[in-house]
């Protein structure tokens, strides 16, 4: 893998006062959001990028209420937030938007991926191993109720899995659901 990385900057927030440092994979740039005094086993968060959610406050997921809860955890327990830059589980904008014009014709999240040529989820992680060993982490607790994270973040030991729980709205609820029973989400 041939990555680029910036130097570290200090960037206040809403959420916590914590240090940041770009990794530039290709077309694709990652941030990471820690504290400077890292615990010894942090609580880790991997975030993929979710523009609508993030940014607009869309509630046809839960993403923003999930980093939002990721950063304040991290803020109170000195923990990491690799925020991924891989865009409607990995489809892009362009081909996210589309799916959801394909929700808005009655499919669910995975049928509208498949009608697309798409997995449901076509998200990697190998570079959340090569930026926790950058910053010489051997350890750390996932935030996740993904178990895909879990079976792909390799020679890092997970001691301990913590759940993100979320309130549903009436615009995600399904969406949740479906994560819970075709995808394998743990809650
Ligand atoms: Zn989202």
């Amino acid at each position: 893998m041939n990555i680029e990385i910036s130097n570290i900057a200090n960037l206040p927030s809403r959420f916590g006062t914590f240090k940041v440092k770009a990794f530039k994979e290709g077309e694709k740039e990652h941030l990471v959001i820690y504290k400077e005094n890292l615990d010894s086993i942090p609580i880790v968060r991997v975030h993929s990028e979710c523009l609508t959610g993030d940014a607009i406050g869309s509630l046809k997921c839960d993403c923003r209420d999930q980093l939002e809860y990721a950063l304040k955890l991290s803020e109170e327990t000195n923990g990491m937030v690799i925020y991924l830059r891989q865009e409607g589980r990995n489809i892009g904008l362009l081909n996210k938007i589309n799916a959801y014009a394909l929700q808005d014709t009655g499919l669910d999240t995975i049928e509208a991926n498949h009608q697309l040529g798409f997995e449901a989820d076509e998200r990697t992680y190998e570079i959340v191993t090569y930026i926790l060993e950058h910053f010489n982490i051997k350890k750390i607790k996932l935030l996740t109720n993904n178990p895909d994270k879990i079976n792909s973040i390799s020679d890092i030991e997970i001691v301990e899995r913590i759940p993100i729980i979320m309130e549903a709205n009436e615009h995600n609820i399904d969406y949740i659901q479906t994560k819970k029973d075709a995808m394998g989400h743990l809650f």
